[in-house]
């Protein structure tokens, strides 16, 4: 069934993957970004996706966000969190700046955005709310306290909604990638990338976003209704919750 999709952070990286991938299912697809206007408009004319610009972490602009998406597009029945930052130091070294970037984005955008459709999901009794975590969110990790923290906030986030949403057909669910070939991740030193995290991965290999992309669009389905307040790992069999 077609339906209408909008994708945080959805013109780059895991995001691009997630919105091609709901596109292809024959959804109705949206691509918000932040303000990489260069890339975003490369990926719209190569893609057909529309784009639109805010961000996640401002409530006012989100909800202008999701006004002009419904405008263009109808309501929104899957919501996919994808739009993340990291401002990696030691817990010593950090700002609180750092901290509140992070948190902001990270997970008061995943509150800023999902609050915004949950109504009209209700009225509808449908809905999927699909937030991508990480990894990091599950097991920590040392120099991203602020990032670890906020996407362990998300899954409890996601755990608590399902309970909420069950009732009205909307399914909460994350996802938690493990390391995946993007520009986040291209921007570690490829000494630190091939010496110390690629043998730290069973598979041997980064994972790509095209499998992030496969997951959210099973799980934004109508085959996947049972399935509410998970946490579906992805990360090449690096961590076993
Ligand atoms: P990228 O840095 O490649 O892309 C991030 C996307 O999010 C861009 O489209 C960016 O927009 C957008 N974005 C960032 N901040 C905001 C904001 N405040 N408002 C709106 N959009 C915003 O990230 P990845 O594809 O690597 O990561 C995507 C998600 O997956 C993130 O949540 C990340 O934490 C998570 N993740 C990634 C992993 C990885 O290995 N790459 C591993 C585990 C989780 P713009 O282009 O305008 O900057």
């Amino acid at each position: 069934m077609s339906r209408v999709a909008l994708v945080t952070g959805g013109t780059r990286g895991i995001g691009a993957a997630i919105s091609i991938a709901l596109k292809e299912a024959g959804h109705k697809v949206a691509a918000n970004y932040a303000g990489n206007d260069e890339k975003a408009k490369a990926f719209e004319s190569e893609t057909g996706i529309p784009v639109f610009k805010w961000d996640v972490s401002n409530y006012a602009s989100c909800a202008d966000g999701v006004a002009a998406v419904e405008a263009a597009l109808g309501p929104v029945d899957i919501l996919v969190n994808n739009a993340g930052i990291t401002r990696d130091a030691m817990f010593h070294k950090m700002t609180p700046d750092q901290w509140l970037e992070v948190i902001n984005t990270n997970l008061n955008g995943v509150f800023n955005m999902t609050h915004l459709v949950w109504t009209g999901m209700r009225d509808r009794n449908f809905g999927r709310v699909i937030t991508i975590s990480s990894i990091n969110g599950q097991k920590g990790q040392m120099g991203q306290v602020n990032y670890s923290a906020s996407k362990a906030g998300d899954l409890g986030l996601t755990k608590a909604l399902a309970q909420e949403g069950a009732a009205k057909g909307i399914t909460v669910n994350a996802v938690c990638p493990g390391y995946i070939a993007t520009e986040m991740v291209k921007a570690i030193p490829e000494k630190v990338l091939n010496e110390r995290i690629i043998p730290q991965i069973p598979v041997g290999r980064l994972g790509e976003p095209e499998e992030i992309g496969r997951i959210v669009t099973f799980l934004a389905s109508d085959d996947a209704g049972f399935i509410t307040g998970s946490t579906i790992s992805a990360n090449g069999g690096q961590f076993f919750v």
